[in-house]
Order: C-alpha cells, then structure tokens, then sequence
C-alpha cells in the first residue's frame, strides 16, 4: 500500500509508536518520579479503542507499529490487543509488529508474543550490576529481567537491549555490557538520556554522557565500522569487526536526525505526538469516541496533524524552555 501520510516536508509517516498504558511496575530515574500520579481509567483508549486506531493507521499506510508505554505488558488485557493486530500482519498490511519492554513481564508474555507475531523485542537495561539495577529503577530486580531476556529467546525473539548512557553509573560498564551483548547475540543500542520530565534526581545518579565519547571509548578495543543504514530514527549503527556486533546509538541532544523522520508517537490517551521533542499534538481520542460507527472524523483529524508534522525538535534551541527540557515524561509519550 501507498504511503498516504505524507508530512509537509515530504516526508511519509509509515512508523507509529503507541503507548498502552502511562503506568509502569518500575520507576525508573530518568524517566518517572518515585510518587507518579497516573492518569484516570476513563482517559485511556480502550483495548477496542487501540484496535481502531491502529487499524486506521495501518489502512494510511503505516507499515510499522512499536508498542511501548509506560511498560506495555503491564496492561490488563494486552494480549488481546497484540492478537488483534495479527490479523494485519498476516494481510501484509503491516510489516512489522514490535514492542519496547522492562523485560520484567517477559517469562509470562514472551510465547504468545511469538505467537502474536512479534519477532524483535527492545529490552531496555542499563546495568548489569544488581545492586546499581535496583537503584536506576528503583523497583525493578535484574535476575526477573535476565530470565525475561531468557524466556524471549528462547521463544525464538531477538532481544536488542537498549540502555541509557549514564555518566558516572554505568560508563564502566561499557565492555561487560558490548561483551555480554555480544555473548549472547544481541544488538546493543546507546541511548543519550533526554531532558524529559521531572530530570531532578537523575544528577544523583548519573548525568548526560556523550555517545561521542561512548563510540571513542569502543574504537580503543575494537575496530569501529560506521553502517550506512538508518531506520528514519534517530538512531546511527556502527559494526564491531571483532565481534559482528551492531551498536546503535541515539543521540538526540547532539545530532539532527529529523530530515528522515518518518514517525509519529500515540499516547495511551490518544494524543498524536507529530515529534518527540515538541509540544505540537492533536487529540485524535475526540474523533475516534464521538464517532462510534464511522472513521471519516478520525481520518481526518489525522491528515489534519501529519500536516502539522514539524520539521524537526529544538532540543538545544528551545522555544519552550532555555535548554530545550520538556515538560512531559518519556513514559507518557512512549520512548
Ligand atoms: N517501559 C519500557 C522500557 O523501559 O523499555 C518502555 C517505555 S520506556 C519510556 C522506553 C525507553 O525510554 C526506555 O529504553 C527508557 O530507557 C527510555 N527513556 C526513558 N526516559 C528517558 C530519558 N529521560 N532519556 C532517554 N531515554 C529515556
Ligand atoms: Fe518504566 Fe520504562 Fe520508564 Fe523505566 S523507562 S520507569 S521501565 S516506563
């Protein structure tokens, strides 16, 4: 199908990143404070509702739907909503259905995910010191999470661990994790950490490290390959020759990489995020609600806001804020 979401600046919207839920079993520095107060019920789309929406997403022309949260697979009833969408991967619809996770609901969920046709899941993990584990997520145990990463291979998913990159917390980490990655045949993504929410306790714990000096430090031990292909997303692959290892890194503070940005982000309350570090949004959960036998409204609200699409984020240079901070948490736009 023909990508019908084309943006102002030529760009086709073929990604849609959706967030399920803005609650989440671990808190994790970053990204929540320790007494997060969630939304009501009432505001959150339905698992019909996510249906709907999705589907309309798919028939203009997005190819690709990553799940993420909050912690998605902390949903009552997700897999309901992941064994709907099979039916538009097995159309051909949609190319690939894939799912950002803790990793910490994984030895439930991970076989019916295979079986809902997922094939790749993101694992976020930052550290693989148990002690450092429980102080970055406050909540979270490492061994539940390494026996999710277990359990997704062994029902036959590829793991790509993505972790924060933490100044002065995991910077010493650098090795044991590429080693271990590259152990267990994983894909290891960087990630810089963002100015998202309330960011307060995060200078305890560990501050912003350039993923310029991640890759310096990578290139003493091994011979560092730039890759050429880029997934519209912030994110740059290199190889490591040694290893076969692909290391990405996301380097939104540092790099632009809107000129390909082929993605827009949902809300679990139905706010259609046009850009990750904008405010610009449209309600699409209006349309969709008003309208119970007829999606015309919710389509056009749709092309109404991909015609909003900005040209790209201000992280540095910022309207909103001098530094560019955002007002709103990753867990509530989906990181
Ligand atoms: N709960 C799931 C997880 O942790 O993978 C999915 C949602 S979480 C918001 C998605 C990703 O955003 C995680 O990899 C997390 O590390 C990242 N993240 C959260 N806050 C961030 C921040 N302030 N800067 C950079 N990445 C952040
Ligand atoms: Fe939860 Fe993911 Fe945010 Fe950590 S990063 S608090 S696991 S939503």
């Amino acid at each position: 199908m023909a990508p019908q979401l084309i943006d102002p600046f030529a760009r086709a919207v073929t990604y849609l990143r959706v967030s399920v839920t803005d609650r989440c079993d671990f808190r994790c520095v970053y990204c929540m404070s320790e007494d997060m107060t969630f939304l009501p019920r009432r505001d959150l789309l339905t698992l019909e509702e996510l249906d709907r929406m999705c589907s309309t997403f798919i028939d203009l022309g997005v190819e690709k739907l990553r799940i993420t949260g909050g912690e998605p697979l902390v949903r009552k009833g997700i897999m309901t909503f992941f064994n709907a969408m099979t039916r538009h991967l097995d159309s051909g619809a949609l190319k690939e259905l894939t799912l950002t996770t803790n990793g910490s609901q994984l030895t439930r969920f991970a076989p019916q995910l295979y079986a809902a046709g997922l094939r790749r899941v993101n694992v976020s993990l930052d550290t693989l010191d148990q002690a450092k584990f429980a102080r970055v997520t406050r909540w979270g145990r490492l061994p539940q999470v390494l026996r999710g990463i277990d359990a997704a291979r062994a029902a036959g998913l590829r793991v790509k661990i993505n972790a924060v990159a933490l100044q002065g917390f995991n910077e010493d980490e650098l090795f044991s994790l590429t080693e271990w990655c590259a152990r267990e045949d994983m894909d290891l993504t960087w990630i810089e950490v963002m100015p998202m929410g309330d960011m307060g306790e995060t200078d305890r714990i560990g501050q912003y490290w350039p993923l310029s000096d991640v890759r310096t430090q990578l290139a003493t031990r091994y011979t560092v390959t730039e890759l050429d292909h880029r997934t519209g997303g912030p994110a740059r692959y290199v190889r490591l020759q040694e290893t076969g290892q692909q290391i990405g890194f996301i380097t939104p503070l540092s790099h632009n990489f809107c000129e390909t940005c082929n993605r827009v982000r949902l809300t679990c309350t139905g706010e259609l995020y046009l850009c990750l570090g904008q405010e610009d949004m449209a309600d699409l959960r209006a349309p969709l609600r008003d309208h119970p036998a007829t999606d015309a409204p919710l389509i056009e609200a749709i092309h109404n806001a991909v015609g909003l699409k900005p040209q790209g984020h201000d992280f540095d240079y910022s309207r909103q804020q001098p530094d560019g901070q955002m007002s709103r948490h990753m867990s509530h736009t989906g990181g």
